[in-house]
């Protein structure tokens, strides 16, 4: 029990600490497949509940995308899992751009992680709040309030690129941000048949392989 994961509304009152929740969050994930240890060992440490309305937090370690407001969500924990799983596979990026920083959480599990992280946020409240979650629990996440389409050119090349919101396609800029034998994970797809998929660089090619389909909140142009 770490005390200072506690939110002002605590999570005491759901008969079990915080921890246990996540641990048995995580022994889930396990069950739905995700083997990564370190992927698991991550998301047991980071306080999801500390990421999502107090109103919610009695929710916060249940596998399943809760409103964070503005019409967002924080993903599913499994779709957290399964992403950063397909990002870390074959070697451990050492700095990653995340796209839609949404809650912050994705971006802790990263952090965490020990990843060089930078996120791109279009809506400026939610990159607000999200800054003070980092801020608090000491992890340093790179913030900024922009369209993410275009990445973030200035720290570019990136050995990982997570985007967490859905289109139809992305735009060439992200790509060009991706370093060689760098990986892209995204949800690309029509609003009714989004895939995970990822795309690893290797020799100026970009090759593609498709983790199923899933649903997310969509990638839109301009900020907020
Ligand atoms: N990774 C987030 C998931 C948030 S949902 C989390 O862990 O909570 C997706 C987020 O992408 C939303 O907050 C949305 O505002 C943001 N988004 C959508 N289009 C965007 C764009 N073009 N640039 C940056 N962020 C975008």
């Amino acid at each position: 029990m770490t005390p200072r994961f506690q939110n002002r509304a605590g999570v005491m009152g759901l008969g079990m600490t915080s921890q246990r929740a996540r641990d048995r969050m995580v022994e889930r994930l396990r069950e739905a497949g995700i083997a990564d240890e370190r992927v698991l060992t991550a998301m047991r440490t980071v306080p999801r509940h500390l990421f999502i309305d107090e109103a919610l937090a009695s929710r916060a370690y249940e596998d399943t995308a809760l409103p964070i407001g503005q019409g967002q969500t924080i993903s599913q924990p499994y779709v957290v899992a399964r992403m950063t799983a397909a990002l870390i596979e074959d070697g451990m990026p050492a700095r990653v751009l995340e796209v839609g920083t949404g809650s912050g959480y994705q971006a802790a599990v990263l952090a965490t992680l020990g990843i060089e992280t930078w996120t791109v946020e279009r809506i400026e409240e939610l990159l607000r709040v999200a800054r003070r979650r980092f801020r608090h629990l000491g992890l340093n996440v790179r913030t900024k309030h922009d369209d993410g389409r275009a990445g973030w050119g200035e720290y570019a090349p990136f050995d990982g690129i997570i985007v967490t919101a859905g289109a139809a396609a992305l735009e060439p800029p992200l790509f060009d941000q991706l370093a060689e034998g760098g990986r892209l994970v995204a949800p690309l797809g029509s609003a009714s048949s989004q895939r995970l998929l990822r795309f690893r660089r290797s020799d100026g090619e970009l090759r593609q392989d498709d983790l199923g389909g899933v649903v997310f909140v969509p990638l839109l142009p301009g900020i907020l």
